[in-house]
């Protein structure tokens, strides 16, 4: 398996950027998503790496060795495409041997290599027969087999389960995980599926408008967002975002509501802002509700979400304007217009400066 490093590499179309100079590495064996809204670039960055697209300007390394004007069949890597691209006359078996007997492996190894992976995959028993005849799930487990038959250096998926409905997407991704945690291969992966991206990778590297927002293990990007794209994008619903004003240790909020900052924050925040002005920043779990919490809202709408409830409270009451998610035991469903008070978990709070749209750090 392989190492990946990516140098600054970029792909322009026109003067248009696709993808702007990037930089990663992703580690032998990892699992890293590419994730974004559509068109990001995304696709563009698989391409280059795959060199279906020539890079504008950067550099792409395999394993330390410059592979940035290598031909794609010179890279050893096995691109998995979304559709189901399967040779509709040949039967199962062929269509995983197809590329082993192209290469012209000896007759007992494609045998044994092609059964092996289709024991891995459990369909040693659709061998014989033709593709019209599987299921979409099947049909996309044989695309994975034609893949993995090849022992490639790296898998690059482009959103190989979004042609599956939503029972199958579930199951298919927890067979890849399932296959990558067996096989350790290296592997990258396009979605623009947060729940897939978040279920499945080591790392996720978040795009938008072509440039890299973040990348960080599904942890960092969900409780420490780089910036306010990635708080947004991140969760569902996204983090809470609440505007205000820092002045002397406290954050004020809508409504007359009163955040002493946390100590931690306080130096970073004298250090970091460009001004007075502020965003909070908290998951809907950050929140607990209290008699004595420290923010007054008033309900505004509430929705049992199975094993929880998840409440709308308006920091500024009556008006609505500022609205925060938050999340409450599954029995605590309230009327509209109820008074609520909250305390926010002082370990789960973020801030944000509004003119860089950055995260603050903590020192
Ligand atoms: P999606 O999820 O919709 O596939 P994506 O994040 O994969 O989106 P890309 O397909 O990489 O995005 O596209 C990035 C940008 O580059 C888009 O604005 C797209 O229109 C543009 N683009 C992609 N391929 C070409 C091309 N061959 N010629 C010109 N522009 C292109």
């Amino acid at each position: 398996m392989a190492q990946i490093e990516l140098k600054q590499v970029a792909k322009k179309f026109g003067d248009v950027y696709a993808v702007q100079p990037m930089d990663l590495t992703i580690q032998d064996g990892e699992f890293v998503a590419l994730l974004g809204p559509s068109g990001c670039g995304k696709t563009t960055t698989l391409r280059m790496i795959s060199g279906l697209e020539a890079v504008s300007s950067g550099q792409i390394l395999i394993d330390g060795q410059d592979v940035t004007w290598n031909h794609p069949s010179a890279r050893d890597i096995a691109f998995v495409f979304q559709f189901f691209a399967l040779y509709p006359h040949m039967t199962v078996r062929q269509n995983i041997a197809f590329t082993l007997e192209a290469q012209k492996v000896p007759k007992a190894q494609v045998e044994k290599r092609v059964f092996d992976v289709a024991r891995l995959l459990q369909i040693e028993h659709l061998l014989r027969l033709r593709p019209k005849a599987l299921s979409g799930g099947d049909r996309q487990r044989v695309t994975l087999a034609r893949a993995l038959v090849r022992h490639p250096k790296a898998f690059l998926m482009d959103e190989p389960l979004g042609a599956l409905d939503a029972d199958f997407r579930a199951t298919m991704r927890a067979e890849i995980k399932r296959l990558h945690l067996a096989q350790h291969a290296t592997t990258v992966y396009v979605t623009h599926d947060q729940i897939e991206a978040m279920a499945m990778s080591d790392r996720i590297v978040i795009m938008s408008n072509a440039r890299v927002q973040q990348i960080g293990t599904p942890a960092q990007v969900y409780y420490d967002p780089a910036n306010l794209f990635v708080a947004r994008f991140i969760g569902s619903p996204g983090m809470n975002l609440v505007k205000g004003r820092y002045t002397n240790g406290m954050v004020q909020l809508p409504g007359a509501n009163q955040l002493p900052l946390p100590e931690r924050w306080q130096a970073a925040i004298a250090n970091q802002l460009s001004s007075e002005d502020v965003v909070l920043g908290f998951r809907p779990e950050a929140a607990k509700i209290s008699a004595d919490g420290v923010l007054n809202t008033q309900v505004y709408a509430s929705a049992l979400h199975g094993a929880y409830a998840m409440l709308h409270l308006a920091l500024d009451g009556e008006k609505g304007e500022t609205m925060t998610h938050v999340r409450a035991a599954k029995n605590t469903i309230y009327p509209i217009g109820t008074p609520l008070r909250f305390d926010l978990d002082p370990q789960m709070v973020r801030f944000f400066d509004p003119k860089t749209e950055l995260a603050l750090t903590l020192a």
